[in-house]
């Protein structure tokens, strides 16, 4: 059922495995011609082209783009609770991981009276995107919200898609989830048009203060956005369909394989599940233990087309080696070991958003309760990008303070250094206060 890409008798190097591994037919770049208009007209007619967007896409128009302070208060005195208990034990353990990423300043003293100060200054006011199309998502508020407390963050907004059957708020569980982070500005927006809206603000009845950095997962709509408004604003990386792959040898459970494939797939048609494995009996078993499962999932539909779409593939190699090398080419979202000494070979894994190491560490854990942050990034970009984190939210700024004595223990490499570019008013702002180095 998932489409087989037979690798096996060959080495193919990372050129190659880019081009030839799956990914899905309509990419970022793609989506980017669909959502300009939506951005510009966001731009211009603001609160009423984010109204109309919503319409359009979600089905409805709320009253209002703010959401009230009592709808927010209503939906955490209403939450389940045990929901409420997995909220408090998801965001628990999410502090405990992202505290230990705070980072004190470091200050450097590189020659006598002449120091560097790194100091590590929180982006002023963030956007903060929490999906709600398919599937709504609370636990994203907490990926979102903790790191961006913990980093120091002053002022903080909350967008998620206007729910039709919710009277046009977002979902009561991910306002509830605001509640308890003490999140008080929740707008009700989804989609590109949330993003421009962050992004260039709005004015008049809804009074919206633009953003400086949006973060947060989305479908492909949203990771366009982000991509086209770069620059504007800052975004984490892009957190857009979600991506499984497992690299699995003979040893591996298939039922737990198949289960974890299909717990991303169940996420988005466009979301992607990879097999990599060694091992052709293996993949018959997840493929039989797919199909089994894929019948009886809540969701089959999306399920389905996720896994048999161009973006999903078993991929059979001649040794494990080989699928390290596959992986680390396709740099997934989510990458889980399963083989004998799973820890071993996750050491050797250089490209992934998150790596989930043996059978009992499901990517399904890290999603809602693992203590790690789900913001990941998607279509290849864990090659050079990391998942949402502390320091996303903060900015390194040097500050240097060199003393008449330490300025002139350097000052005339400067002047050479300066010379050599061209640049001789580089130069000249040395001479200037010491003339002896001209
Ligand atoms: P979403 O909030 O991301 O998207 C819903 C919005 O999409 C709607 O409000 C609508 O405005 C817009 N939209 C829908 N169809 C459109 C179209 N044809 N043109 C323009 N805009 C359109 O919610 P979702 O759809 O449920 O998607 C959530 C996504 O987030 C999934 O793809 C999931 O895999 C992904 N996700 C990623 C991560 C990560 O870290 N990478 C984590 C969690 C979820």
């Amino acid at each position: 059922m998932i489409p087989v890409l037979d690798l096996r008798g060959r080495a193919p190097g990372v050129r190659e495995l880019r081009a030839t591994l799956p990914r899905a037919e309509l990419d970022v770049e793609a989506a980017l011609a669909a959502v300009r208009p939506i951005c510009d007209d966001v731009a211009t007619r603001g609160a009423e082209a984010v109204l109309d967007a919503s319409e359009k896409f979600d089905g409805v128009r709320p009253d209002s783009l703010r959401v009230p302070r009592e709808v927010i208060a209503r939906a955490v005195e209403n939450l389940d609770p045990a929901v409420r208990a997995a909220l408090d034990e998801s965001i628990r353990r999410a502090r405990i991981v992202h505290a230990d990423q705070v980072r004190a300043d470091t200050s450097t003293t590189v020659s006598s009276g002449g120091t560097v100060t790194e100091r590590w200054v929180p982006v002023d006011r963030v956007g903060l995107y929490v999906p709600g199309g398919r599937a709504v998502y609370p636990s994203s508020v907490v990926m979102n919200v903790v790191p961006a407390l913990l980093a120091g963050v002053g002022s903080l907004a909350v967008a998620s898609p206007p729910q039709k059957d919710f009277g046009g708020w977002p979902h009561p569980t991910i306002l509830a989830a605001c509640a308890l982070l003490g999140v008080e500005e929740v707008w009700a927006m989804g989609g590109a048009q949330a993003v421009a809206a962050f992004a260039h603000g709005l004015e008049g009845v809804e009074e919206l203060e633009p953003v400086s950095l949006v973060t947060g997962p989305g479908n492909i709509w949203v990771a366009a956005a982000k991509r086209l408004l770069k620059g504007l604003i800052g975004i984490d990386a892009e957190a857009g369909p979600t991506e499984i792959a497992v690299l699995a040898d003979s040893q591996a459970d298939p039922e737990h394989v198949a289960a974890d494939l299909i717990s991303q797939a169940e996420h988005d048609p466009m979301a992607a599940a990879v097999l990599v494995t060694d091992s052709a009996e293996l993949a018959e078993a997840v493929q039989a233990a797919v199909i089994r499962r894929v019948a009886e999932t809540k969701h089959s539909e999306r399920v389905r087309e996720s896994l048999t779409g161009p973006q999903s593939a078993v991929v059979l190699v001649d040794s494990i080696d080989v699928g390290l090398d596959v992986v680390n080419a396709y740099a997934a979202e989510h990458l889980e070991i399963h083989t004998g000494d799973a820890a071993a070979v996750a050491a050797r894994v250089r490209n992934a958003g998150a790596v989930f190491v043996g059978t009992w560490s499901p990517v399904s854990l890290g999603d809602y309760c693992a203590g790690s942050n789900h913001v990941l990034p998607t279509g290849g970009c864990a090659a050079h990008s990391s998942g949402l984190s502390v320091q996303s939210f903060l900015r390194g700024i040097h500050v240097v303070e060199y003393s008449e004595a330490a300025l002139r223990d350097v000052g005339a490499h400067v002047v050479t250094l300066a010379r050599a570019e061209d640049l001789p008013a580089h130069g000249e702002a040395v001479t200037a206060r010491l003339p002896d180095l001209a």
